[in-house]
């Protein structure tokens, strides 16, 4: 019942695109729609981009005529840029700091190249970007989290956290390590309120594909041959479902895949 998510603050990593993009926005349309009062803290590198989600947050949330709530911040952040994170609540006003919901989606796959081919740069940038960036958020959190006895971690992982692929070293072993991350603070936190979920998306039509080939669009296109790819709001509906499960229930792993995609 997505009444459980009235009152909440969810803060998206990676909004400004995407699956990221379009949880945002589900949240906010599922608060409309139960005349709702709640807020959501969108964050990526593109000011711009963001500033747009969340204006169309806001719009949506107008258009349900409501008199009260829906407060969405867009703030930049790059999150494997640790001094960034460590001020990131300098950049939150202060009735957004009580955050319930963290959907940790921030995050990219550069390159195809085998071993031996791949750019240091872009192993790094990887590694930065969807591993400790992802703990460091986590990290900001989950001490918050702990105080409150309450909160709700959301990662996203992938099908290459559980699969592998030639070409994908680099992003499947941060994948892997999101899964072993998650499914370990999983464990920690038993026997309290607090819940983790990881959502593992297979093939999802985004800028995911572009930013992999490096902005050749045709290329990027050329996955989806044979096969009716995921939409981001496919998955966003996943996230806000974990998300409105009643207290006592944590939807621990979710692997979403298009219905041919072996
Ligand atoms: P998009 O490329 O559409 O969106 C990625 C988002 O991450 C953008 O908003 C981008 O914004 C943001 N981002 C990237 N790096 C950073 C950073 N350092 N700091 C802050 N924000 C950042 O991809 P998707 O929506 O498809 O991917 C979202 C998540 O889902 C990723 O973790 C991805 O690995 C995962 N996934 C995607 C699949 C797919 O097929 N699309 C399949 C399985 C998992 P900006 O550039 O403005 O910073």
């Amino acid at each position: 019942n997505a009444s459980r998510l009235l009152g909440k603050t969810v803060l998206v990593t990676g909004a400004s695109a995407g699956i990221g993009a379009a949880t945002a926005l589900l949240f906010a349309k599922h608060l409309c729609h139960l005349k709702g009062g709640s807020n959501v803290i969108l964050v990526a590198r593109r000011a711009e981009a963001i500033k747009s989600v969340a204006e169309a947050c806001a719009s949506a949330f107008k258009e349900s005529g409501l008199k009260q709530g829906g407060k969405f911040a867009a703030i930049q952040l790059d999150v494997s840029d640790k001094a960034q994170v460590a001020s990131f609540w300098d950049k939150v006003p202060a009735d957004l700091r009580n955050v319930d919901i963290l959907v940790n989606n921030a995050g990219f796959v550069l390159g195809v190249e085998h071993v031996g081919d791949i750019k240091d740069e872009d192993i790094e940038a990887m590694f930065a970007t969807n591993v400790l960036g992802l703990i460091s958020v986590t990290q900001l959190l989950i001490k918050d989290f702990k105080a409150r006895q309450s909160g709700h971690v959301i990662n996203l992982g992938s099908i290459a956290g559980r699969e592998t692929y030639p070409g994908g070293s680099i992003y499947t072993a941060t994948k892997h390590a999101v899964h072993a991350f998650t499914a370990t603070m999983m464990r920690e936190l038993v026997n309290t309120p607090i819940r983790v979920t990881e959502i593992q998306p297979g093939m999802v039509e985004t800028e995911f594909s572009i930013v992999r080939f490096r902005g050749d669009a045709q290329a990027a296109k050329k996955v989806y041959t044979g096969l009716e790819p995921l939409t981001a709001a496919d998955i966003a509906e996943e996230i806000v479902w974990a998300a409105a499960r009643p207290p006592h229930v944590n939807v621990a792993e979710v692997l979403v895949l298009p219905v041919n995609q072996a």
